[in-house]
């Protein structure tokens, strides 16, 4: 029986969903961690990056040979620039500047165009999404993939990441912890795992500084938290909205590499944090399911630059 996929983009999804040890010892609930690092793009916006192209064609925005243009903290640029890849596209990304410079060479290493600017308010000008925006529009064959406008990109969370989750724990679910960033994952796993049972909890962790919890203020936590509602969020799937710290997400981000061997990133750090709130206080039976978004190797040179300084 052969089983050749026929691209890279087939190997995206049905991620594994494994048991905290270590760091859920004693927990009243169980915690179990779904690990997105495993796709081919090292994220879990590997999932929405066809279904953005696919309707940036549709739509009649992108054209054979075309440029696609998109705004991001860095793994949607990574899923999309892997999907150019395949597909016969170029791509161009704009960045803000807080983003992990070893997300920048790897967009550069899949033959990306990256222009990098400001992290400042969305109201600004200079905010990544209106210059990819601007760009989208100035060069020809440019098109804007927007992520945090399109239905594609909850639809594909609520089609493939809530389905597997359910499958997965065989419906035990106490509750689901996720971040938002565009709102794509919590918005489209909370949708399909409402309609299951509706009695599941959806909690969104957010970053202190975020506007989903608080005043806004600038963070260090990557691809997660914003300072104004996008439209691919639908807030009314969240039952609760639970702030981290960056220290305390980053101090669990390396906790996972050392004693769950699970290399993640800060905000998977941040997921894990609040989940092992969760499970303290969720009245549900079942597990505590924590969403681990991207790959630690996105952040070797800052959140794990101490250990690896050290080698
Ligand atoms: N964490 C990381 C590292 C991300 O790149 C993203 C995607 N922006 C998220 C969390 C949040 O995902 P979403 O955009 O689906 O809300």
């Amino acid at each position: 029986m052969e089983r050749v996929l026929s691209s890279v983009l087939e190997a995206i999804g049905n991620t594994p969903l494994i048991r905290l040890n270590r760091i859920a010892e004693g927990s009243p609930r169980p915690v179990a961690v779904k690990l997105e690092a495993v796709n081919p793009g090292g994220s879990i916006k590997d999932r929405v990056a066809v279904r953005l192209i696919r309707q940036a064609e549709a739509d009649g925005r992108l054209k054979p040979g075309g440029t696609l243009v998109e705004a991001t903290a860095g793994n949607t640029g990574i899923a999309l620039a892997m999907a150019a890849a395949v597909m016969g596209y170029r791509s161009w990304f704009v960045v803000p500047d807080k983003m992990s410079p070893d997300k920048i060479r790897i967009l550069k290493a899949y033959g990306a165009q990256v222009t990098v600017v400001p992290d400042v308010p969305k109201d600004d000008p200079h905010h990544y999404q209106a210059v990819a925006r601007r760009l989208a529009d100035e060069i020809p064959g440019g098109a804007y993939m927007g992520q945090f406008l399109y239905a594609a990109n909850p639809e594909a969370h609520y089609d493939t990441t809530g389905p597997e989750i359910w499958r997965d724990t065989g419906g035990h679910i106490a509750a689901v912890v996720a971040g938002a960033g565009t709102g794509g994952t919590i918005t489209g796993i909370g949708r399909f795992l409402k309609e299951q049972d509706p009695g599941i909890q959806i909690v969104g962790a957010d970053p202190v500084g975020s506007i989903f919890t608080g005043p806004v203020a600038p963070f260090k936590i990557e691809g997660m938290g914003e300072d104004y509602y996008p439209d691919t969020l639908d807030p009314e799937v969240v039952d609760r909205w639970i702030a981290v710290s960056d220290d305390n997400a980053f101090a669990m981000a390396r906790r996972l590499a050392r004693e769950e061997g699970l290399l993640v990133g800060g905000s998977s750090g941040a997921m894990v944090h609040v989940a092992l709130q969760v499970a303290e206080t969720v009245e549900r039976p079942g597990w505590v399911v924590a969403l681990l978004p991207d790959t630690g190797r996105n952040y070797l040179a800052n959140i794990f630059q101490t250990e690896t300084e050290a080698l």
